[in-house]
């Protein structure tokens, strides 16, 4: 083990590859693969593994009988850009004010801040993004037509590939490496979230031009034929279509896995499946008996399928730690009228779980989480309760690095957790946001959202969540003590 050399960044730092052969008999198993597939409003209840019985996830379900599957494992809000951030920084989201942000926002990492990447670059890693950014680029005043910076290279990824925000946000455009693909300066692009910019058609004024009508605001200007939130104009051969953009962020993943397969290396799949707007490729089109919700949840399946056949073609599935996510839970019927809801067909998106994307309920931030590394992780199924957010610690300690203070300030050790070694970590503790500073605790089995947080009854809520999964029953009033010490702990947690 490299701790027996010396500690922290420095370890990883100068301990070369050759240094280490030379110097240290490391097993080859010290320094895995690691792959975070990070999926976009899965539900605790989609996968098969997870109960989604209609729904066919071999994939999913491989993953997770080769590995662990977490039924208690959170992502760290009910939203993408604070669960996004905490992940890729160790920093709950609320502490900086992350909210949902539009396609044109700065970027919300500070330049000072050590992110999970640069971490791992530290540590020798080879770092790559591919699919959803939603983290914001640029200084505040984003030029899409020039190099954009800061852009995830600036905070840790050595290569990217990837959409600024959300599919239902403008501009709908690829970057990769910090430069719009295949943009004509000639025809530049121009984005507004506020005053309509251009002349371009939008859902609004042109909705029999749209092959998906808009709801809730997705009806602004109009890209392959759906409404978006939000204004652009120009880059006319750079914009996506829909129905590729599975096959082509999964052909960019496996290309990067292939091409690093040498030598460590972290890839970061955030995939947009299965964020709206949904839109199968010809492939999965109409392949589930659920509608396009299961179209869709299928074509992600697929995805991770090609992962890992990838690993197992390269031989190097030993030796790499998968970790499955969703950034939240799901909303079935959101921006679009695509029969989602209507064709669910029995299918539960939460399973039991009470509340969705964007509520401090459980179903807004209990997710499918996976871990999966043959050489290390005897698998099984664990009930201990973890948050995603705690993913960056666990990784310092795994590869030995020292994390200063200030570093990941809200990520905590779970390794023994994630790896299967035990049921709980020390803090036994699992944050959950909302799109704002609302914020809940978990403690143990205890659930408590303060009625600062504005739960449904408006009043303090409790849960005993191994009695009553799915907060039907508050149980504030008969165990004031609790409450007392919840409301401290949240208090702690915040100053
Ligand atoms: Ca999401």
């Amino acid at each position: 083990m490299e701790v027996a050399v010396s500690k922290g960044l420095t370890a990883c730092l100068l301990l070369s590859p050759v240094l280490l052969q030379a110097k240290v008999p490391v097993s080859q198993f010290d320094k895995p693969n690691i792959i975070v597939i990070l999926t976009d409003d899965l539900g605790y209840g989609d996968p098969v593994c997870y109960g989604g019985s209609k729904l066919k996830t071999p994939n999913i379900d491989r993953l997770a009988a080769e590995g662990i599957r977490f039924t208690n494992g959170y992502a760290a809000a009910s939203v993408c850009s604070p669960s996004r951030y905490a992940l890729l920084t160790g920093e709950y989201g609320w502490r900086k004010k992350v909210s949902i942000l539009p396609g044109n926002a700065a970027m919300t990492i500070s330049k000072d801040a050590l992110t999970l990447p640069m971490m791992l670059q530290q540590c020798g890693y080879v770092t790559g993004i591919t699919g959803k950014w939603h983290l914001g680029l640029g200084d505040g005043n984003v030029d899409f037509n020039k190099e954009i910076k800061p852009s995830p290279n600036e905070v840790g990824f050595d290569y990217s590939f990837y959409y600024p925000a959300t599919n239902d946000r403008v501009p709908c455009v690829y970057i990769e490496n910090g430069r719009v693909v295949g943009l004509d300066p000639n025809d530049p692009i121009r984005v507004s979230y506020g005053t309509p910019i251009g002349n371009w058609p939008t859902g609004k004024d042109h909705p029999e031009m749209l092959k998906l009508k808009g709801l809730n605001g997705h009806n602004q200007t109009i890209v392959n034929g759906i409404g978006r939130i939000g204004y652009m104009t120009g880059g006319t051969k750079a914009l996506w279509k829909d129905e590729e953009m599975a096959e082509l962020f999964t052909g960019k993943a496996v290309g990067f896995i292939r091409k690093n397969a040498g030598k460590p290396f972290f890839l970061y799949f955030a995939t947009h499946n299965i964020h709206e707007p949904r839109v199968p490729g010809p492939k999965f089109r109409g392949s589930s008996e659920c509608g396009v919700y299961g179209d869709i949840i299928q074509e992600l399946d697929w995805s991770v399928g090609e992962i890992l056949k990838t690993l197992s073609d390269l031989k190097i599935e030993e030796n790499t730690l998968v970790i499955f996510l969703s950034d939240n839970g799901p909303r079935v019927a959101e921006g679009y009228a695509d029969g989602g809801l209507q064709n669910l067909n029995g299918h539960k998106e939460t399973g039991v779980l009470r509340g969705d994307k964007g509520t401090l309920y459980e179903g807004g931030s209990r997710t499918p989480f996976i871990t999966r590394w043959p050489a290390k992780i005897k698998p099984g199924v664990s009930d201990a309760p973890i948050g995603f957010i705690d993913l960056f610690a666990s990784l310092a300690d795994l590869l030995k690095f020292k994390l200063t203070a200030g570093q990941a300030p809200d990520s905590r050790d779970g390794l023994a957790v994630l790896t299967g070694k035990s049921r709980h970590t020390k803090h036994n503790e699992v944050m959950m946001q909302d799109n704002g500073v609302n914020i809940a605790i978990r403690s143990g089995y205890w659930k408590f959202i303060p009625k600062e947080s504005k739960p449904q009854s408006g009043k303090d809520e409790l849960y005993d969540l191994k009695k009553d999964v799915s907060e039907q029953f508050n149980v504030a009033e008969i165990n004031p003590k609790i409450v007392s010490k919840l409301r401290l702990r949240l208090d702690q947690i915040k100053h």
